[in-house]
Protein backbone atom coordinates (compact mmCIF):
# COMPACT_ATOMS: atom_id res chain seq x y z
CA UNK A 1 0.00 0.00 0.00
CA UNK A 2 1.02 3.29 -1.04
CA UNK A 3 1.89 6.08 1.86
CA UNK A 4 0.01 9.10 1.52
CA UNK A 5 2.50 11.96 0.84
CA UNK A 6 2.12 15.66 1.51
CA UNK A 7 3.08 16.13 -2.03
CA UNK A 8 5.02 14.55 -4.68
CA UNK A 9 7.37 16.80 -6.72
CA UNK A 10 8.67 15.12 -9.94
CA UNK A 11 11.76 16.50 -11.83
CA UNK A 12 12.42 14.62 -15.25
CA UNK A 13 14.20 16.18 -18.41
CA UNK A 14 11.60 14.89 -21.08
CA UNK A 15 8.29 14.54 -22.19
CA UNK A 16 7.38 11.01 -21.90
CA UNK A 17 9.86 9.93 -19.10
CA UNK A 18 6.97 10.43 -16.92
CA UNK A 19 4.97 7.86 -18.85
CA UNK A 20 7.83 5.64 -18.95
CA UNK A 21 9.43 6.00 -15.54
CA UNK A 22 6.39 6.74 -13.14
CA UNK A 23 3.01 7.40 -14.55
CA UNK A 24 1.20 4.24 -12.89
CA UNK A 25 2.56 5.50 -9.68
CA UNK A 26 2.11 9.00 -10.45
CA UNK A 27 -1.89 7.96 -11.18
CA UNK A 28 -2.09 6.43 -7.86
CA UNK A 29 -1.00 9.39 -6.05
CA UNK A 30 -3.61 11.18 -8.37
CA UNK A 31 -5.95 8.88 -7.57
CA UNK A 32 -5.22 9.49 -3.69
CA UNK A 33 -5.61 12.87 -4.06
CA UNK A 34 -1.99 13.56 -3.38
CA UNK A 35 -0.76 16.88 -5.06
CA UNK A 36 1.85 16.07 -7.79
CA UNK A 37 3.76 18.79 -9.55
CA UNK A 38 5.92 17.67 -12.52
CA UNK A 39 9.09 19.79 -13.71
CA UNK A 40 9.26 18.80 -17.20
CA UNK A 41 12.90 20.45 -18.03
CA UNK A 42 12.69 20.33 -21.89
CA UNK A 43 10.42 19.70 -24.60
CA UNK A 44 11.95 17.08 -26.31
CA UNK A 45 12.61 19.12 -29.29
CA UNK A 46 15.55 17.76 -30.19
CA UNK A 47 13.96 14.15 -30.71
CA UNK A 48 14.87 11.43 -33.41
CA UNK A 49 11.50 9.56 -33.49
CA UNK A 50 8.97 12.15 -35.56
CA UNK A 51 5.75 9.43 -35.10
CA UNK A 52 5.18 6.23 -37.19
CA UNK A 53 3.99 7.33 -40.48
CA UNK A 54 5.73 10.53 -39.78
CA UNK A 55 3.37 13.05 -38.44
CA UNK A 56 5.92 15.64 -37.10
CA UNK A 57 8.71 17.24 -38.24
CA UNK A 58 11.84 18.93 -36.53
CA UNK A 59 10.30 22.20 -36.98
CA UNK A 60 6.71 21.26 -35.45
CA UNK A 61 8.22 18.79 -32.98
CA UNK A 62 8.08 20.93 -30.19
CA UNK A 63 4.60 21.70 -30.00
CA UNK A 64 3.62 18.42 -30.62
CA UNK A 65 5.66 17.25 -28.04
CA UNK A 66 4.22 19.80 -25.77
CA UNK A 67 1.08 18.69 -26.20
CA UNK A 68 1.61 15.10 -25.83
CA UNK A 69 3.08 16.21 -22.66
CA UNK A 70 0.12 17.60 -21.26
CA UNK A 71 -2.75 15.19 -22.78
CA UNK A 72 -0.31 12.45 -20.99
CA UNK A 73 0.01 14.46 -17.83
CA UNK A 74 -4.14 14.78 -18.29
CA UNK A 75 -4.66 11.10 -18.79
CA UNK A 76 -2.91 10.35 -15.81
CA UNK A 77 -4.36 12.85 -13.08
CA UNK A 78 -1.27 15.41 -13.00
CA UNK A 79 -2.66 19.18 -13.61
CA UNK A 80 0.25 21.16 -12.00
CA UNK A 81 2.56 20.78 -14.82
CA UNK A 82 5.71 23.21 -15.07
CA UNK A 83 8.07 23.85 -18.01
CA UNK A 84 11.61 24.43 -16.73
CA UNK A 85 12.41 25.67 -20.27
CA UNK A 86 15.83 23.92 -20.84
CA UNK A 87 16.59 23.02 -25.22
CA UNK A 88 16.17 19.62 -25.08
CA UNK A 89 19.92 18.15 -25.54
CA UNK A 90 21.70 20.53 -23.45
CA UNK A 91 21.04 20.41 -20.15
CA UNK A 92 24.75 18.96 -19.69
CA UNK A 93 26.11 21.88 -20.66
CA UNK A 94 24.47 23.85 -18.03
CA UNK A 95 26.87 25.76 -15.41
CA UNK A 96 26.92 23.16 -12.58
CA UNK A 97 25.92 25.58 -9.76
CA UNK A 98 23.18 26.76 -12.39
CA UNK A 99 21.41 23.57 -12.62
CA UNK A 100 21.50 22.67 -8.57
CA UNK A 101 19.87 26.19 -7.64
CA UNK A 102 17.12 26.18 -10.20
CA UNK A 103 16.44 21.89 -8.89
CA UNK A 104 16.87 23.81 -5.33
CA UNK A 105 14.50 26.45 -5.98
CA UNK A 106 11.68 23.58 -7.41
CA UNK A 107 12.38 21.59 -4.37
CA UNK A 108 11.60 24.26 -1.77
CA UNK A 109 8.94 25.65 -3.51
CA UNK A 110 7.34 23.04 -3.62
CA UNK A 111 8.19 22.01 -0.75
CA UNK A 112 7.59 17.90 -1.51
CA UNK A 113 7.62 15.05 0.83
CA UNK A 114 8.70 12.78 -1.96
CA UNK A 115 10.94 13.63 -4.92
CA UNK A 116 10.80 11.31 -7.97
CA UNK A 117 13.91 11.62 -10.21
CA UNK A 118 16.52 9.86 -12.05
CA UNK A 119 19.34 7.97 -10.71
CA UNK A 120 22.70 9.10 -11.45
CA UNK A 121 25.11 7.28 -12.90
CA UNK A 122 22.02 4.96 -13.82
CA UNK A 123 19.83 7.13 -16.11
CA UNK A 124 21.80 6.82 -19.86
CA UNK A 125 21.13 9.67 -21.61
CA UNK A 126 22.93 12.78 -20.60
CA UNK A 127 20.11 14.89 -19.87
CA UNK A 128 18.78 12.68 -17.50
CA UNK A 129 22.31 12.50 -16.08
CA UNK A 130 23.09 15.97 -15.95
CA UNK A 131 19.22 16.50 -13.67
CA UNK A 132 20.03 13.42 -11.71
CA UNK A 133 23.50 15.34 -10.48
CA UNK A 134 22.32 18.67 -9.74
CA UNK A 135 18.34 17.20 -7.74
CA UNK A 136 21.03 14.90 -5.74
CA UNK A 137 23.12 17.99 -4.95
CA UNK A 138 20.21 19.94 -4.39
CA UNK A 139 18.74 17.71 -1.90
CA UNK A 140 22.03 17.03 0.15
CA UNK A 141 22.07 21.62 0.35
CA UNK A 142 19.30 21.23 2.19
CA UNK A 143 18.90 21.41 5.91
CA UNK A 144 17.93 18.21 6.83
CA UNK A 145 14.25 18.66 8.22
CA UNK A 146 13.52 20.15 4.50
CA UNK A 147 14.80 17.42 2.23
CA UNK A 148 12.35 15.33 0.76
CA UNK A 149 12.75 11.28 0.42
CA UNK A 150 14.27 10.61 -3.14
CA UNK A 151 12.99 7.59 -5.26
CA UNK A 152 15.41 7.40 -8.00
CA UNK A 153 14.45 5.56 -11.38
CA UNK A 154 17.72 3.46 -13.22
CA UNK A 155 17.51 1.90 -16.42
CA UNK A 156 21.54 1.12 -17.14
CA UNK A 157 21.92 -2.45 -18.67
CA UNK A 158 24.22 -2.18 -15.67
CA UNK A 159 22.11 -0.77 -12.92
CA UNK A 160 21.34 -4.19 -10.84
CA UNK A 161 24.51 -5.36 -11.13
CA UNK A 162 26.21 -1.99 -10.03
CA UNK A 163 23.30 -0.62 -6.89
CA UNK A 164 21.75 -4.14 -6.65
CA UNK A 165 17.36 -4.75 -6.89
CA UNK A 166 15.25 -1.71 -6.87
CA UNK A 167 13.60 -1.14 -2.97
CA UNK A 168 10.57 0.28 -4.28
CA UNK A 169 8.24 -1.58 -5.90
CA UNK A 170 4.72 -0.41 -6.72
CA UNK A 171 2.18 -2.84 -8.17
CA UNK A 172 0.01 -0.32 -10.29
CA UNK A 173 -2.08 -3.13 -12.47
CA UNK A 174 -5.25 -1.24 -11.23
CA UNK A 175 -4.30 2.50 -13.05
CA UNK A 176 -2.84 0.38 -16.23
CA UNK A 177 -5.64 1.48 -18.81
CA UNK A 178 -4.27 5.66 -17.70
CA UNK A 179 -1.01 4.47 -17.87
CA UNK A 180 -1.39 3.35 -21.42
CA UNK A 181 -3.35 6.56 -22.07
CA UNK A 182 -0.51 8.33 -21.24
CA UNK A 183 1.16 6.17 -23.69
CA UNK A 184 -0.95 6.76 -26.30
CA UNK A 185 -0.72 10.28 -25.57
CA UNK A 186 3.34 10.56 -26.81
CA UNK A 187 2.18 9.06 -30.04
CA UNK A 188 5.18 10.78 -31.61
CA UNK A 189 7.63 9.07 -29.57
CA UNK A 190 5.66 5.65 -28.25
CA UNK A 191 4.33 4.23 -31.43
CA UNK A 192 6.76 1.30 -31.45
CA UNK A 193 6.02 0.37 -27.69
CA UNK A 194 1.99 1.42 -28.16
CA UNK A 195 2.41 -1.78 -30.80
CA UNK A 196 4.59 -3.98 -28.87
CA UNK A 197 1.91 -3.24 -25.42
CA UNK A 198 -0.87 -3.79 -28.07
CA UNK A 199 -0.18 -7.20 -29.38
CA UNK A 200 0.93 -7.99 -26.04
CA UNK A 201 -2.33 -7.84 -24.42
CA UNK A 202 -3.94 -9.54 -27.02
CA UNK A 203 -1.43 -12.78 -27.08
CA UNK A 204 -1.17 -12.38 -22.58
CA UNK A 205 2.25 -11.56 -23.16
CA UNK A 206 4.01 -11.90 -19.35
CA UNK A 207 6.80 -9.16 -20.24
CA UNK A 208 4.81 -6.60 -21.43
CA UNK A 209 1.98 -6.98 -18.69
CA UNK A 210 4.78 -7.31 -15.79
CA UNK A 211 5.98 -3.98 -17.38
CA UNK A 212 2.82 -2.57 -17.27
CA UNK A 213 1.83 -3.32 -14.10
CA UNK A 214 5.09 -2.48 -12.04
CA UNK A 215 7.22 0.82 -11.30
CA UNK A 216 10.34 0.08 -9.14
CA UNK A 217 12.52 2.47 -7.41
CA UNK A 218 15.34 3.22 -6.09
CA UNK A 219 15.48 5.50 -2.55
CA UNK A 220 18.41 7.65 -2.50
CA UNK A 221 19.85 8.95 0.69
CA UNK A 222 22.30 11.86 0.07
CA UNK A 223 24.22 11.02 3.40
CA UNK A 224 25.15 7.33 2.73
CA UNK A 225 26.06 7.71 -0.58
CA UNK A 226 28.71 8.93 -2.89
CA UNK A 227 27.75 12.15 -4.29
CA UNK A 228 28.38 12.30 -8.37
CA UNK A 229 30.61 14.65 -9.46
CA UNK A 230 30.62 16.51 -12.76
ZN1 LIG B 1 14.21 11.25 -21.39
Amino acid sequence: MLEKERHVLVILPHPDDETFGAAGTIATYRSMDVPVTYVCLTLGEMGRAFGNPPFANRENLRDIRKKELFDACEAIGLTDVRLGGFRDKTIEFEEQRYLIDRMKAYIEEVNPSLLIAFYPGHSVHPDHEASARAIVHAVAELPKEQRPTLHLIAFSNDAKEQIGEPDVHRNVAHVVDAKIDALNAHASQTIWIVDWVKEGLQTDDPEVYEWLENEYFYTYDVEKEQLPTW
